[in-house]
């Protein structure tokens, strides 16, 4: 019960309109027992602060003449300074439920760590470690020691780097490799990712002079061999992330471009975008390439993300030959786009699972939420379905229903995975627009917001990434409010 509505029942309310008289003084809530219990919590000068704003406030309406003398009592002011304190408190970054159906969302965040890792990162926040210490001798290490053993012995190439991020991996790299001079592209791999990584752009960025060679649609080995010329740096592959180029089309192969580059002398990078480390078809996942196939394909640097496929935390891997990532890591601003010790420790642990391919459908949360079976998110549907039909109240039909999933984050961007999930239509006609809006808006505004998706005039909850062990907090989310 607030305190207003408690001075109500007592027989205390008094709502006569409020003079300034019937202000009460900072000292005096900050003395009152209700202040001093706050105080202890907050500290005082931030409590202090607080009700300095809740009395300008209350100077404001009484001259306004808004309010009534009950408004200003003290457990009512200190009241207000309470929520406005839980409301401070509350994180700007928090837990959502991710009812998007897109696996490896870039908004939410990506990848979910596996135990593992989340154990190493809690143990690097907590004590000291030894990323640039080498516990052998006892002199300074370098930090992507850590890591380059593991990416050496899982993607078969000479070396191994590791940045913030893969646009960092590609603007390095550039930098590197490319200062000044020209790097060959086919027109179709042009590509912008989401969140401003367009390749001209990053490819000025870095220094580097793009050359354009093929069509949008077509390009063959001679576009390659006829673009290389005296200022010519390096070939580049970029992967397709985010569409597909299909109909009368042709690109050339990374063995193919690595040929011709070498017969000129040139180093072959590919962006490989996401980059699997093994074959997704065994698990009935679409065909990717590896990060292996392409390293013995003849690529000489392959650059991908740590937060997409790979299952692990956000962070740009270079692999290649040992004189190219020596180079790259003596650039300066492989200094400015350094992981930190977080990123190593997650990354260490995500990297190691990969030794045992078996287990890493169960181990690997990307990978177990990728290939979760539809009969499993058909029976959660069910159980589901009565929950959320109680809660959205009977303006409202839920059903239980089967959708397509998508990996996400530019990965596979034309394959769609079965799924099921719960699908919530306006029980009445008319204004079908405007009634889901709100029924999405409010999905979004609960204690842990859930993020669901409208489309085709029907809100879609998607249940692949709702694991079964977060199913009881989140059935009990929903029936503790309905509509
Ligand atoms: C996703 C992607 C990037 C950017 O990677 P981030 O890790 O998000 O910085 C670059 N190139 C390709 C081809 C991508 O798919």
């Amino acid at each position: 019960m607030t305190a207003e509505l408690a001075s109500i029942a007592d027989g205390t309310a008094d709502d006569r309109p409020a003079c300034a008289a019937d202000i009460p003084s900072l000292e005096r809530l900050l003395g009152s027992a209700a202040g001093q219990t706050l105080a202890a919590e907050v500290g005082r000068s931030r409590l202090t602060a607080i009700l300095r704003q809740v009395l300008g406030e209350a100077r404001s309406g009484v001259l306004a003449g808004t309010l009534s003398a009950n408004a200003l009592q003290a457990a009512v002011l200190l009241d207000q300074a309470q929520s406005r304190i839980v409301a401070q408190d509350q994180p700007r970054l928090r837990a959502v439920y991710n009812l998007t159906g897109t696996v490896l969302h870039t908004n939410l965040g990506r990848a979910l760590l596996p135990d593992q890792a989340v154990q190493a990162v809690v143990q690097a926040l907590s004590s000291p470690a030894n990323l640039e210490f080498d516990l052998d001798t006892g002199r300074r290490g370098d930090r992507d020691d850590l890591v380059e053993g593991l990416l050496r012995e899982l993607t078969g190439a000479e070396a191994a780097t590791v940045v913030n991020n893969n646009a960092a991996a590609v603007l390095l790299m550039l930098n590197a490799l490319a200062n000044r001079r020209e790097v060959l592209v086919s027109r179709g791999e042009l590509v912008e990712i989401g969140g401003a990584f367009r390749i001209p752009d990053i490819m000025q960025r870095a220094g580097a002079r793009l050359v354009e060679v093929g069509t949008t649609n077509r390009t063959h080995p001679a576009d390659y061999e006829n673009g290389v010329g005296p200022r010519t740096a390096m070939l580049m592959k970029v992967h397709c992330s985010n569409y597909a180029v299909t109909g009368f089309t042709r690109s050339v192969a990374v063995a193919k471009v690595a040929d011709i580059a070498r017969r000129h002398g040139l180093p072959t990078a590919v962006d490989l975008g996401s980059g699997t480390l093994l074959d997704l078809t065994q698990w009935g996942l679409p065909r990717e390439d590896t990060v292996r196939e392409t390293v013995q394909a003849g690529a000489d640097i392959v650059t991908f993300s740590g937060d997409k496929l790979l299952g692990g935390p956000q962070a740009g891997i270079i692999v290649g030959r040992a004189d190219l990532i020596r180079k790259i890591k003596k650039n300066p601003l492989k200094r400015a786009l350094r992981v930190g010790k977080l990123t190593l420790a997650a990354l260490e642990p995500v990297l190691a699972l990969y030794r045992s391919p078996e287990l890493l459908a169960d181990r690997l949360t990307t990978l177990r939420l990728l290939t979760r079976p539809p009969a499993q998110m058909q029976r959660q549907a069910e159980r589901l379905q009565g929950v959320l039909q109680q809660a959205v109240g009977d303006g409202y039909t839920v059903q239980a229903a089967a959708m397509f999933s998508q990996i996400g984050s530019g990965a596979l961007p034309v394959d769609q995975l079965p799924s099921h999930g719960l699908l919530v239509r306006p029980a009445g006609a008319g204004r079908t627009g405007r009634s889901l809006q709100k029924l999405e808006r409010w999905l979004r505004q609960l204690p842990r917001p859930v993020i669901a998706r409208i489309a085709q005039d029907a809100l879609w909850l998607d249940l692949r990434c709702l694991e079964e062990r977060d199913e009881p907090a989140f059935a009990q989310q929903l029936q503790g409010r309905a509509r």
